[in-house]
């Protein structure tokens, strides 16, 4: 047996979480109503479908230079509904080490989820740009992911939404409700960590054990989500 993931993140906790429970390893392929993006190779690494769509790439930006690209995708084949430098929504991070199971095409190493759900930050130096304008700093969705995960193993679920430019709230569903407080503060501390690192200010970020809520357009439960 074999699992397919497709149309959302797979985020590595929730792969190996699949993967144990199902005893069968999870797979990916990369498709949405713009087309088929990628599929999953016998090496089990994510390819760009390069033989019936072109991608240019755009850098999206990475305090920590890594390579995650803005996508704009051309179908090489669709007539009826053609897709030409359609500019996707989706943020996706290039590996540039080729793959052995023999296939050229670009392999890609995560996909980071939606462009519009990175969240931004008031940059710590710059507060104010040549036209007044309040500047800003990307922090990706996975540096998010990790403060969470790596705070405690202990966290269930959880629901990561911005606000503003300076509120986050997060809500926690916990095994043991007597840990919160110090999974609070570690989580807290985490992100302060990412958020120097790409020289913004964290503002000001609520935790609450609240129900977690749907995308109120999608209906969709995204765990993190830019809401302004
Ligand atoms: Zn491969």
């Amino acid at each position: 047996m074999t699992l397919v993931s497709y149309a959302e993140v797979l985020d590595t906790k929730t792969k190996e979480t699949l993967e144990s429970r199902f005893s069968a390893p999870v797979v990916q392929i990369y498709q949405g109503a713009e087309g088929f993006i990628g599929s999953t190779c016998k090496n089990g690494r994510l390819h760009v479908n390069e033989d019936i769509l072109y991608l240019e790439m755009e850098d999206a930006g990475d305090a920590n230079n890594r390579n995650i690209k803005n996508v704009i995708l051309t179908d090489l084949y669709r007539i009826t509904q053609p897709v030409i430098r359609y500019r996707l929504n989706d943020l996706i991070e290039i590996d540039e080490k080729p793959c052995g199971c023999g296939s050229c095409f670009k392999v890609i190493k995560q996909i980071h989820g939606r462009a519009d759900d990175l969240f931004y930050l008031k940059s710590r130096n710059l507060k104010i740009g040549r036209n007044g304008e309040t500047q800003t700093c990307i922090l990706f969705p996975d540096y998010i992911r990790r403060s969470i995960n790596q705070a405690s193993d202990a966290v269930l679920e959880y629901q990561v939404i911005q606000h503003s430019i300076d509120s986050i709230e997060i809500r926690l569903k916990l095994k043991d409700m007597k840990d919160l407080s110090i999974i609070e503060k570690q989580i807290l501390h985490n992100l302060e960590f990412w958020a120097v690192k790409i020289d913004g200010e964290l503002g000001n970020v609520k935790f609450n054990t609240d129900k977690f809520e749907p995308n109120p357009q999608s209906k969709k439960m995204i765990r993190i989500e830019r809401r302004y």
